[in-house]
C-alpha cells in the first residue's frame, strides 16, 4: 500500500470513502478508536469523554463510516509548548501552553484560548472538537481549534500576563494565521489579552494582521456585538424553544449560574425579552429574589466591585447547587463544565435548560434530564453565537468594511434561529435530544465535505 516515499500508492480511498457504513455501528469501535483498549462507558468527568460518548451515540444513529469516526475522534494536531515568563519579583516562571486543531475539512480552524489553574490537554482537546460540531450546526465555515495556558491570571500582573501571551502568541507563529488557525477570547481572556496576540503576531509578519485573531477592541478591528454575542445566542435559542414549547416569556421565570461575559449578557438579553431573572451567581454564591433581579443593578455592581457580585443586596443569597434546583421554568448554566451531573439532575425542575457554558451537563444527567422531559439547548448550538460573530468580525477584517450594530445583530439572530430549526428538526426526525441532533447535523456537515474532498494519498 505504501510507494516509496512513504504514500498510499493507490489512490482507491476516495472512491471507498462513504459517510454511512456498510456494517451497523459497533460501540467497540468507539471503545478502540479512543481509548486504544476497552474502557467503561459513562461516569466520566473528562470532558473529552464526555465529548466522544456523545459523538459516538450520534455516530450510531446515523451509522457513520468507523474510518470517518476514527478520524474525526481524532483530533489532526495537538501543539504542546512551554512559555517562559520573567516575573515581576525577577523570577523565570515557566507555563504549560496548548493550541489544539481537531479539524479543517470546513475551513480554517476556529477557536478560543483560556487561561487557567486547571486547564489541561484533555479538556483543551474537547473543546476544539465542540468548536468544529459548533461551526457546522451553525454554518460557520471554521474547522474547530482550542487553546489554553495553565495558569492563575488571579494572580498575575498585566505585565506579566502581557508577556504570557505575546510568549505563547510567538510560540505558536507557525501554527495561527487569517487563513489556517484564528483565536479568540475564551475563560479568563479577554479583549486586551487579543490585543497583545494581534501585536505580536503582526510584528513577526511585518504587517498589520487584523484577521488573525477575533474578539478583538474594537479600535483593532473588532466587531460591533461581538462582546454580546454569546449571550445574544443563548437569548435567541432560548425564545426559539420557548416558541415550540408555547411558553411566553412574561409569564416565564429564568436562573442563570454564572456572570462573567455569557450569564451576564444573556440575563440582561432575557430580561429584555419580558423573563423574569430570579436567580443569578458567581463564584462568589448565588443570588436570588422571587420578585425578579434587577439585572442593570447586578452589572452595574459588578463592574465596581473587581466583577463579583460578593455583597450585591438586590437579593438573597443562596449556594450555586440551590441555583441550579430553583423552580423557574429556564435554567442557564453559563460557568463552566460538569454542573448539572447525575448528583443533581433528577432536581432540576426548569423545563428549558440553555447551555451558555460549554459542557455544562455530563452524560449520565442527560439521560437523567431527558427521561424528566427536559428541554436541553445544548452547548454546541446555544453558544455558538460567539463564534459565529467572530466569523462575522474575520470577514469585517477581510474586507476592509464594518457593519453596523443592527447588521449584526440580525444576521447572527438569523444564523442562530436556523440553526435551532435545523437541530429542533433533526431531534423530531430521528427522536433524540436536541444534543444528539445537533451533533448529528454538525457530524453529517463534516463528514459530507470529508467526502468530497476525498483523503490525500
Ligand atoms: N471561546 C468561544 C467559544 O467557546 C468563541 C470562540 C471563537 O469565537 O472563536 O465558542
Amino acid at each position: 500500500m505504501q510507494n516509496g516515499n512513504g504514500r498510499h500508492g493507490n489512490g482507491t480511498f476516495t472512491a471507498q470513502l462513504s459517510i454511512k457504513s456498510p456494517m451497523p455501528f459497533q460501540r467497540d469501535v468507539y471503545r478502540r478508536a479512543v481509548y486504544q483498549e476497552p474502557a467503561p462507558l459513562g461516569h466520566s468527568d473528562n470532558p473529552f469523554q464526555e465529548m466522544m460518548e456523545r459523538f459516538a451515540e450520534a455516530a450510531e444513529i446515523i451509522a457513520l463510516d468507523e474510518g470517518v469516526f476514527t478520524y474525526l475522534s481524532r483530533p489532526a494536531r495537538v501543539h504542546i509548548t512551554s512559555v517562559p515568563v520573567a516575573m515581576d519579583d525577577g523570577s523565570l516562571k515557566v507555563f504549560e501552553g496548548y493550541r489544539v486543531i481537531h479539524n479543517e475539512v470546513l475551513g480554517p480552524s476556529k477557536g478560543g484560548v483560556r487561561f487557567a489553574p486547571d486547564v489541561n490537554l484533555d479538556e483543551v482537546k474537547a473543546l476544539a472538537a465542540w468548536m468544529t460540531w459548533k461551526c457546522a450546526v451553525v454554518g460557520v465555515p471554521f474547522g474547530g481549534a482550542k487553546g489554553g495556558i495553565r495558569c492563575n491570571p488571579a494572580e498575575m500582573s498585566p505585565g506579566e500576563l502581557e508577556r504570557l501571551t505575546r510568549r505563547y502568541t510567538a510560540n505558536l507563529m507557525d501554527v495561527f494565521g487569517p487563513d489556517k488557525d484564528i483565536p479568540a477570547p475564551d475563560m479568563n481572556t479577554n479583549e486586551q489579552i487579543m490585543a497583545w496576540l494581534l501585536d505580536t503576531y503582526s510584528m513577526h509578519v511585518r504587517r498589520t494582521e487584523t484577521a488573525v485573531v477575533t474578539g478583538k477592541p474594537l479600535a483593532l478591528g473588532g466587531s460591533l456585538g461581538r462582546k454580546e454575542a454569546t449571550g445574544r445566542g443563548v437569548m435567541t435559542t432560548t425564545l426559539a424553544a420557548m416558541e415550540r414549547l408555547g411558553m411566553r416569556p412574561a409569564d416565564s421565570t429564568v436562573a442563570v449560574q454564572g456572570f462573567g461575559n455569557v450569564g451576564s449578557i444573556a440575563a440582561m438579553l432575557l430580561h429584555e425579552q419580558g423573563c423574569k431573572i430570579v436567580a443569578v451567581s458567581d463564584v462568589s454564591g448565588g443570588y436570588y429574589n422571587a420578585n425578579g433581579i434587577d439585572i442593570n443593578a447586578a452589572m452595574d455592581y459588578a463592574a465596581e466591585h473587581g466583577r463579583s457580585l460578593a455583597g450585591f443586596d438586590g437579593a438573597e443569597e443562596i449556594t450555586n447547587e440551590e441555583l441550579l434546583e430553583l423552580e423557574v421554568d429556564i435554567l442557564a448554566p453559563c460557568a463552566k463544565e460538569n454542573q448539572i451531573t447525575e448528583h443533581n439532575a433528577a432536581n432540576i425542575k426548569a423545563k428549558i435548560i440553555a447551555e451558555g457554558a460549554n459542557g455544562p451537563t455530563t452524560t449520565e444527567a442527560d439521560k437523567i434530564l431527558k427521561d424528566n422531559g427536559v428541554l436541553v439547548i445544548p452547548d454546541i448550538l446555544a453558544n455558538a453565537g460567539g463564534v459565529t460573530v467572530s466569523y462575522f468580525e474575520w470577514v469585517q477584517n477581510r474586507h476592509g468594511y464594518f457593519w453596523s450594530m443592527e447588521r449584526v445583530n440580525r444576521r447572527l439572530d438569523r444564523m442562530m434561529r436556523e440553526g435551532f430549526d435545523k437541530v429542533y428538526d433533526a431531534g423530531e426526525k430521528h427522536d433524540t435530544p436536541l444534543r444528539i441532533a445537533a451533533y448529528i447535523i454538525a457530524i453529517e456537515k463534516v463528514a459530507q465535505a470529508l467526502k468530497l474532498r476525498g483523503i490525500y494519498a
